[in-house]
């Protein structure tokens, strides 16, 4: 695809956001590379190198438990402090002109939490890993205390009513939270424009969300580096093919200018 044509077509994403009151923004991997944070399912990714924790192994086993904790603070030590970027920034800048139904997230970092994005506003189809959640009580908690403890003693963490902690993620052989992917679906149903950001949209049922809101008819743009496997369906209104980073916060500062935004109240 030639440069000329992606300029027209960011030009065409911009029209398109600046005509939308209540869009859907499903993001994937490939805007946080930007920040640092290794996509895991890529060609470097993490798990090519590395046996991923299974959750009825971790739930019992301290062994698993230890290799886990082990895992994720490495993981905290290596990109745990990734900052948001330009595109999770513009995320916001769309909330706080009212153009946001929900934006539905694969990644685990937490980073649209962390530039400003309202948890209201926010599904994180995967969990995330910027809390611990108690595997019996659900409490929730910062990681750094936690990180620190294991890093001391080597003994794995555990919550005051004594059950076990864990990143507040969906490990692998868990299943997804059925009240979060309620609120997506309902999104999905009421948004006038899905926009598919840096994702391969390769795994499911995630991939489904913004599939469903095509159903009515919805426009549906995709902008990723690399194929996806919703390229060939018919209802994909647009695709730019490049680095999200590069285009969409453009498209959406094109779209914003001159649009006053909504005041706060
Ligand atoms: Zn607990």
């Amino acid at each position: 695809m030639s440069r000329l044509e992606n300029v027209e077509r960011i030009e065409q994403l911009s029209g398109l956001i600046a005509g939308a009151s209540e869009i859907l923004v499903f993001t994937g991997a490939g805007i946080s590379t930007a920040s640092g944070i290794p996509d895991y399912r890529g060609p470097q990714g993490v798990w090519k190198t590395r046996q991923p924790v299974y959750y009825q192994d971790f739930m019992r086993s301290e062994e698993h438990q230890i290799e886990y904790w082990q895992q994720k603070m490495e993981d905290s030590e290596s990109w745990g402090a990734a900052p948001p970027n330009a595109v999770h920034h513009v995320i916001v800048d769309l909330e706080n002109a009212g153009k946001i139904a929900m934006v539905v997230t694969q990644n685990v970092d937490g980073l649209h939490a962390q530039a400003g994005t309202s948890k209201d506003r926010l599904v994180e189809i995967h969990g995330t890993n910027r809390e611990i959640e108690c595997q019996t009580c659900r409490d929730r908690s910062a990681p750094e205390p936690h990180f620190a403890t294991f890093r001391d003693t080597g003994v794995v963490p555990h919550c005051h009513c004594g059950g076990i902690l864990k990143a507040a993620t969906i490990s692998f052989g868990q299943a997804l939270r059925a009240d979060e992917m309620a609120r997506a679906y309902k999104a999905a149903d009421g948004c006038d424009l899905v926009l598919a950001l840096g994702s391969t949209l390769s795994v499911n049922p995630a991939a489904s969300i913004p599939l469903h809101a095509t159903e009515r008819g919805t426009p549906y743009v995709i902008v990723n580096q690399g194929a996806t496997d919703h390229d060939r369906l018919v209802v994909v209104t647009m695709r730019i093919e490049g680095d999200v980073e590069s285009i969409v916060p453009v498209a959406v500062e094109m779209a914003l200018a001159g649009s006053p935004g909504e005041q706060p109240h």
